[in-house]
């Protein structure tokens, strides 16, 4: 059993709970007994019960509890709709089988090495060959796998744009004020309209971004930049475990990504590795030792917390 830390509960009506299951279908498990379903997600278990109790468990469940503890379930009140429901933006079913662009980005969470950011465009034909080559949440697959799965991309000719925020602009980003939120928001934003001018004429039902953040915080990043949202644009958790689109872009960033952590290392003379662990600490520290903090400014994203233990390990 879950190491159950915070628990909530909220009552609904059938009909709503058949929403949250499909809403948690990829994260769903063997129920108990008496519940219609059981999720399991990192940070939070739900189980829903047929007598309409949901239950919300674990270490972190309170951000999964909010999205539904403020909707309206039944359409008697449904004028107190919340603000945060990101319902107008989720994409129907039928979006995942058309002509759509998908947009992924990588390196987010890497201490070491850039941000990369891809949208791809697929049509409706090329779907099952995707889906039959193995085109996947590259987070599922190995670097090799992917790799091999992105010159195959290449012979398919996928149109696709990419886009690489490299250590040095990200940090001077973040040093004038801007949030890895924003920085992904125009990173996603610039690369869908290069996508957009190359397969001009083409028809697409769906610009599908893999959601990082509401999108009324996405929308407040690009009216910042004095932009809007294009047309038909749509937000999705795990966006990549129903578009193939979105699975081919995360596959396209991940192996930009791996190739700019090879040049890295190379422009350095050892490895650098992925992730923000301890051993990412005492390699940034090896960086700020032999070559100094400006090397380090150029392969690393310095506002973690990693550069501050980093340090520690210098004194
Ligand atoms: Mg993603």
């Amino acid at each position: 059993m879950e190491d159950i830390m915070a628990s909530y509960t909220i009552s609904c009506s059938m009909d709503e709970i058949e929403k949250m299951k499909k809403t948690y279908q990829p994260h769903l498990v063997t129920p108990p007994n008496g519940a219609v379903f059981s999720a399991k997600l990192p940070g939070a278990v739900i189980t829903a019960y047929h007598s309409g109790k949901v239950l919300f468990q674990g270490k972190n469940p309170s951000a999964e509890w909010k999205k539904w503890e403020g909707q309206p379930l039944n359409s008697q009140n449904s004028s107190k709709k919340p603000e945060r429901a990101p319902h107008h933006y989720l994409p129907s079913d039928s979006l995942f089988t058309a002509d759509h662009i998908g947009s992924d980005e990588s390196g987010t969470g890497d201490y070491f090495g850039p941000i990369t950011v891809a949208s791809a465009y697929v049509t409706k034909e090329q779907i099952p060959l995707l889906k039959e080559i193995g085109i996947a949440d590259s987070k599922k697959l190995t670097d090799e796998k992917i790799k091999l799965l992105s010159q195959q991309l290449m012979q398919i000719q996928i149109p696709y744009a990419l886009l690489v925020l490299h250590n040095e602009k990200y940090n001077k980003l973040q040093a004038q004020g801007w949030s890895q939120g924003k920085m992904k928001t125009m990173l996603h934003h610039h690369a869908i309209q290069i996508l957009l001018k190359k397969i001009a004429g083409s028809s697409y039902d769906g610009i599908l971004i893999d959601q990082f953040c509401e999108p009324h915080v996405y929308q407040k990043h690009l009216r910042s930049e004095h932009t809007t949202l294009p047309a038909k644009t749509f937000f999705r958790t795990k966006a990549e475990d129903y578009s193939l689109a979105v699975a081919a872009a995360s596959i396209l960033a991940r192996v930009s990504f791996i190739n700019e952590m090879d040049k890295l290392s190379e422009k350095l003379g050892f490895p650098l590795l992925k992730g923000a662990s301890k051993q990412v600490d005492q390699l940034a520290a090896k960086i700020i030792k032999n070559k100094g903090i400006t090397t380090l400014q150029q392969c690393a994203k310095v506002h973690f917390a990693n550069t501050e233990k980093a340090k520690n390990y210098l004194t």
